[in-house]
């Protein structure tokens, strides 16, 4: 009797083993989760942040363009508006000039990587050699290195936001406000998304490289001032933001976490599409 307890003791304490030891790590994890886990990393991963006032940041994605992006900061020059350009790599190489103009005229460039792929399903070796490559493009535009990324489709796991954050220094910046302007659903429809979506602290995204995005801007950022929001960077959103009030007591000022709202789930755009 004494004999079956012990070998029952045996097989259940190994079971227990086999299966402590067979969580899945961090970096096996479907990347679609990972937002999730944002909290756990304090001031690397935003969607949106918590701030006093009403500010937001307008992020365009994918340019620059070359009829796009400058009638878009024409219009935003003439509202005195700073917004932030997640740009493409190969689209700095080509057009350097447009980009410069952006951050001469107070906008931030943020890396969206050389040529949009995957980053969750990528090697290590790959991914860094999209960032560098941007990071240097960015550099030879405008004469500074960015300290933002935005992952293409939003897709990146827990363990490449940690070692991107070691290596480059880059805040990963996700959305809480997603008209799905790729979609190209008209001027009106992203127009009424956003201003519905954003509230203050909101990251509100969409694609200069869209026509109706473009479009629906002067409307759209007409009623956005109306509405009394007042535009920042991405960075300067950041610096504004203050504790979240009932959470962790270690959580102060300066040590900001991305917010939990519910992720905009990162890699739900059918990738090949130009979406994020
Ligand atoms: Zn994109």
């Amino acid at each position: 009797m004494f004999f079956y307890r012990l070998l029952l003791f045996c097989f259940a304490t190994l079971i227990a083993t086999l299966w402590l030891g067979g969580e899945p790590t961090p970096a096996t994890h479907d990347p679609t989760h990972e937002e999730r886990a944002a909290p756990d990393e304090p001031g690397i991963t935003f969607n949106s942040v918590h701030v006093a006032g009403p500010y937001i940041a307008m992020t365009f994605d994918d340019g620059p363009s070359a009829t796009l992006t400058p009638k878009l900061l024409d219009l935003l020059a003439a509202h005195h508006i700073k917004a932030t350009f997640f740009v493409i790599g190969e689209n700095v190489a080509e057009h350097p000039e447009i980009v410069a103009r952006a951050a001469r005229e107070g906008h931030e460039i943020g890396n969206h990587s050389w040529s949009h792929p995957n980053f969750g399903k990528m090697s290590d070796e790959n991914v860094r050699r999209q960032l560098w490559r941007t990071d240097d493009a960015i550099k030879n535009a405008t004469g500074k290195r960015p300290t933002l990324l935005r992952p293409p489709y939003g897709s990146i796991t827990a363990r490449e936001k940690r070692w991107i954050h070691d290596e480059f220094g880059y805040q990963i910046i996700l959305w809480d406000v997603d008209p799905n302007d790729w979609k190209r659903p008209g001027p009106a429809v992203v127009r009424n998304r956003i201003l519905q979506e954003t509230r203050p602290g909101s990251i509100v995204l969409s694609h200069d490289i869209h026509p109706g995005t473009i479009e629906a801007m002067p409307s759209t950022l007409d009623a956005l001032e109306a509405k009394g929001f007042k535009f920042v960077t991405v960075s300067e959103l950041i610096r504004a933001a203050t504790a979240r009030p009932a959470r962790s007591p270690a959580e102060a000022p300066g040590n900001v976490r991305a917010a939990v709202t519910p992720s905009p789930s990162p890699t739900s755009a059918p990738s090949g599409d130009q979406a994020q």
